[in-house]
């Protein structure tokens, strides 16, 4: 479904992504993990045309998204779930729901924005009750909803999540993965970058590991999470548990 080939990211003259390869299948979840600054971000903004300046290859599907802009990358099916959230604190949840449709809004399909705010209340309740309230004022956990359910309006194939479990206490961790899990069942394909690598690698088909620009490890997840290497740079406290143990 998406195809990464020789991917080459550029700020200015400094080359954060230094030519990864890596696929993603219809309805797999996907995880990408690897400490901060290695170029996991970087990615996502590539893919969802917020880089322009990068060389090799993304396609998706049919789509080849070199010199697509964010707005035709979400037509084609892609939607992103930023880094910190990025809703708009001002404005009721409502209607931080509607932007995420807008692309559908140009073309006047008001029915079926209507539809995606049904599908997105009956996965978050608590954003139906919270309607009408300025996004600001919901909690942490409320606004990853908000920010899933905004990126969901477009109705998109696949779903680019950039580290939705940051700052949230571990039952919100496990809730957000879990509605991962349903999103999956509903036929979405998802993209996962996260810090919280156990978590991820606990809803993942696969991962990919990066370091400094580049993917050092690949595999099926479960391998990744009994991986000596990853459980020693990514999953300390299993790893002083397996040290013990052994
Ligand atoms: P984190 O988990 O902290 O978000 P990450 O793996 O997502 O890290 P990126 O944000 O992609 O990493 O950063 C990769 C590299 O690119 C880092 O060295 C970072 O300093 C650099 N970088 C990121 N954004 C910019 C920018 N706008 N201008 C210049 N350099 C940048």
């Amino acid at each position: 479904m998406l195809r990464i080939r020789n991917l080459k990211c550029f700020y200015g003259q400094i080359m954060a992504v230094k030519g990864i390869t890596l696929s993603v299948r219809e309805k797999e979840i996907i995880t990408l993990i690897g400490a901060n600054g290695s170029g996991k971000s970087t990615l996502m903004a590539a893919i969802s045309g917020l880089l322009p300046s990068w060389s090799g290859e993304i396609r998706f599907e049919e789509n080849d998204l070199k010199g697509m802009d964010p707005p035709a990358v979400v037509k084609a099916g892609i939607s992103l779930v930023p880094e910190g959230r990025l809703i708009f604190p001002p404005m009721s949840v409502y209607d931080n729901l509607v932007l995420g449709a807008y692309t559908m809004l140009r073309s006047k399909a008001r029915n079926e924005v209507q539809a995606s705010m049904a599908a997105v209340f009956d996965l978050f309740p608590i954003l139906k009750e919270r309607c009408s309230q300025p996004a600001g004022t919901l909690s942490g956990g409320e606004q990853q909803m908000l920010a899933i359910g905004r990126a969901l309006m477009a109705k998109p194939r696949l779903l680019l999540l950039d580290e939705p479990s940051m700052g949230l206490a571990p039952m919100l961790v496990e809730k957000i993965m879990g509605v991962l899990l349903t999103l999956r069942e509903k036929g979405l394909t998802i993209l996962l970058v996260e810090q919280n690598a156990r978590a991820a690698l606990s809803v993942a088909d696969r991962g990919y590991v990066f370091e400094t620009g580049s993917i050092v490890l690949e595999g099926a997840a479960d391998d990744l999470l009994s991986d000596t290497n990853v459980k020693r740079a990514y999953l300390g406290k299993d790893y002083e548990e397996f040290d013990d143990e052994n």
